[in-house]
């Protein structure tokens, strides 16, 4: 938080002060909104969730230094009374992003969103303090919130910008305008809920569409509903990708043991190797993109394949790739699934060197609609494209992957087209029946669905980690 006063706080919440509550008073800690995180010098927020009333807690922060609590009714201790909570901190991250120095950077696109803001803001650490959002904290709540944690030392402030439909991006962007805006890609995304991925492409062009002509917007290239967005913006356009030609472009790839190594060809003369230590070949994309902004803000060509070579994932569940003692590798990519990061992470099962086999655990898909059968279908043809040999469908509507896997129409474990055995369970427990039975030293397990479909299966297997 940029300190300020209570009666400032009033002001830009448009809220009264308490009787209780010092005007004088200054706000030098963050805003929270869990009582056990609120300390000296910060703002309480008590929302009135489902569960819990955050005003009960109010007492709390305020013994345990809490300078006020903004809330919504009555309370004990000094206040500042809004109307509503979370446009309360709307208004104070408005604010604060008006009083920062902070150059802000926000990250769009169907995938990949927090996994390249991580990226970014990992880089960007080396130039200067950066806030970001954490985990994937990008919602009504979490976007304001973050943006409430920059101080006035803070040089960058990287957030995720997450679409639930047309407008808000716009929406997140007027609260803290972004000087640089980052486009991943437009693809079929449970949460985007947008129905068809023109009207998706139309929600995440908001974001260049918003920014200025002293403004850098990142495109990718090998998207072209992504590379099209040039024509929508007045901002200088950079663009990342391995398939076409870019200003920041991956050649030579080689993904080895699925960490991929390649060049950056950046237009210069010199010779640019990075060795991520991150899975996957989307990351490739995620790093070129994250590499763009490090170095329009100034980041050294050295610092930055430094820094791509060193990044670490910092979400949980996301292609979290470790190696049991049985010799055994997991990948617990379960966080979450949609149809292009479950082409990818079979992809990467796919490339893994093993001496054993490649086993896909897949959960559902979430909230594709009348899409379902097919993509669950096409995901079983592109397991088995990837050379992956046994494919175990977890759950309700998975049943076309095994379909899509075995290459005909029989829906229990069979051994399918180019030996591929797959195997329809009816729920994690199942599953995880199946692979104590099925797994041998040696083999590679991938774990995926949407949201918590797989994660049983995946906890399971890392409880026999090292
Ligand atoms: P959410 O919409 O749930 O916030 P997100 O956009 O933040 O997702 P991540 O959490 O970074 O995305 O990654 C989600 C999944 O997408 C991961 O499982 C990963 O395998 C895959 N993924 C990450 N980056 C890309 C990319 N550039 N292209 C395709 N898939 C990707
Ligand atoms: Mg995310």
């Amino acid at each position: 938080m940029i300190p300020m006063s209570l009666a400032q706080v009033a002001a830009v919440t448009g809220g009264k002060l308490s009787e209780t509550a010092d005007p004088e008073a200054v706000v030098t800690g963050d805003v929270e909104f869990d009582s056990r995180k609120a300390g000296p010098g910060g703002l309480f927020l008590a929302i009135p969730g489902a569960k819990v009333d955050g005003h009960e807690f109010a007492a709390k922060a305020h013994e345990q230094g809490a300078v006020a609590t903004i809330a919504t009714r009555p309370i004990d201790t000094p206040a500042v009374y809004v109307e509503d909570a979370v446009a309360a901190l709307t208004a104070l991250a408005k604010d604060a992003a008006a009083r920062s120095r902070a150059t802000v950077v926000g990250v769009t696109g169907s995938n990949g969103k927090t996994s390249t803001k991580d990226l970014i803001a990992q880089l960007l650490e080396n130039i200067g303090p950066t806030v970001a959002t954490e985990g994937n904290f990008n919602n009504e709540l979490g976007h304001p919130y973050t943006v409430c944690k920059v101080k006035p030392d803070t040089d960058f402030l990287v957030l995720e910008l997450a679409a639930r439909g047309i407008g808000h991006i716009t929406q997140l962007c007027e609260i803290a305008p972004p000087r640089i805006g980052v486009v991943l890609n437009v693809g079929i995304s449970h949460l985007d809920g947008f129905g068809d991925i023109e009207t998706t492409a139309l929600a995440k062009s908001e974001l260049p569409r918003f920014l200025g002509e002293d403004d850098l917007v990142v495109l990718n290239a090998d998207d072209p509903r992504v590379a099209r967005m040039a024509e929508v913006t007045r901002a200088k356009v950079r663009t990342f990708g391995i398939d076409n030609e870019a200003d920041f472009r991956a050649v030579d790839l080689d993904h080895g043991d699925g960490r991929y190594a390649f060049r950056i060809d950046d237009g210069s003369h010199w010779d640019l190797p990075v060795r991520l230590g991150l899975w996957g070949r989307h990351q490739v994309l995620n790093a070129l993109a994250a590499g763009v902004v490090a170095r329009a803000e100034g980041e050294t060509r050295f610092d930055l394949i430094q820094g791509l070579s060193k990044a670490t994932r910092k979400s949980q569940r996301r292609m979290d790739v470790f190696t049991r003692p049985d010799g055994t590798v997991v990948i617990d990519d379960s966080y979450n699934a949609n149809p292009a990061s479950m082409g990818s992470a079979v992809r990467t099962l796919g490339q893994l060197p093993t001496e054993g086999r490649r086993i896909a655990v897949l959960g559902l898909m979430a909230d594709l609609e009348e899409q379902s059968e097919a993509c669950h279908r096409r995901l079983g043809e592109q397991a088995r494209e990837a050379g992956v040999d046994e494919v175990i469908a977890v759950g309700d509507g998975t049943q076309p992957i095994v379909e899509g896997a075995a290459g005909d129409d029989r829906e229990h474990s069979i051994d399918g087209a180019d030996g591929v055995t797959a195997t329809h369970v009816p729920d994690q427990a199942a599953a995880i029946a199946l692979l104590d039975n099925r797994l041998r030293p040696g083999d590679a397990v991938l774990v995926k669905g949407s949201r918590y479909r797989t994660w049983d299966v995946a906890d399971h297997l890392r409880a026999k980690e090292e």
